[in-house]
């Protein structure tokens, strides 16, 4: 049997390899809650019964529905977009529209079902009319809806699409081709940054699709350092 002096000195070697990597990445702090006991899809149904009706910005006087976000909330891997579309907002599910049929293409040539390996919503639960781009009052109502829907999952990686999303999430008025290729420290996650869906549709040459797929890739990369148990190395 191996000596346990030895697993113990490879664990503690590989746990501060994890904290090296963590503090190079910017991350000040650890998340010491329990995962095991909780329940985040539970927690993610009370929040979701909480918002129906909600008034709190102006926002709720033109929509029709609230679109709180789908997939699976124990997938750790969680995709924000801007807010609701036409289609959105008929059907109170985000992406379901054509940006969320690319969406979960994009999703899929880095292996992860949309449904099975990630959970989906917006910085804005209601659609803004004629699709403008959300105003900070309505951010700032909505904003600890998200905050409360990212304590329940506690993503290892957020997928943030778009300026509006890369933006709002990192506080910066940099543009996403500025801010996308990298990770990023966010709260407990790692936040990648990349061209929203509805831009890649617009802008169909190759250029943007291999960067959204560089930055997917390392997405997945990073969701796979952080969720993967580590193994003891081949003797
Ligand atoms: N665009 C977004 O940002 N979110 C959606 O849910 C749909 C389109």
């Amino acid at each position: 049997m191996e000596d346990p002096r030895i697993a113990l000195g490879e664990a503690l070697a590989a746990a501060a390899d994890t904290l090296r990597h963590h503090r190079d990445l910017g991350l000040t702090e650890i998340a010491c809650q329990m995962t095991s006991s909780r329940d985040p899809g539970a927690e993610l149904a009370a929040q979701e019964r909480a918002l129906q009706g909600c008034p709190r910005c102006k926002l709720s006087k033109s929509r029709s529905t609230v679109v709180f976000g789908s997939g699976n909330p124990r997938a750790r891997f969680v995709v924000i977009g801007e807010g609701p579309g036409e289609e959105e907002d008929k059907q109170g599910k985000p992406f379901v529209g054509r940006a969320g049929q690319l969406l979960t293409k994009m999703l899929a040539s880095v292996k992860f079902d949309r449904e099975r390996d990630c959970y989906i919503c917006n910085v804005v639960k209601c659609r803004p009319e004629r699709n403008r781009n959300p105003e900070p009052d309505e951010v700032a109502a909505c904003n600890p809806f998200l905050l409360a829907q990212l304590d329940a999952i506690q993503p290892a990686v957020i997928l943030a699409m778009g300026n509006f999303a890369a933006q709002t999430m990192l506080g910066t008025k940099d543009g996403i081709t500025k801010l996308r290729g990298r990770a990023y420290s966010y709260r407990d996650s790692v936040l990648v940054p990349t061209f929203h869906p509805a831009f890649l549709l617009r802008n169909p040459g190759d250029q943007y699709k291999r960067m959204a797929w560089d930055d997917l890739k390392l997405a997945r990369r990073e969701w796979e350092r952080l969720t993967t148990p580590h193994s003891d190395p081949l003797p």
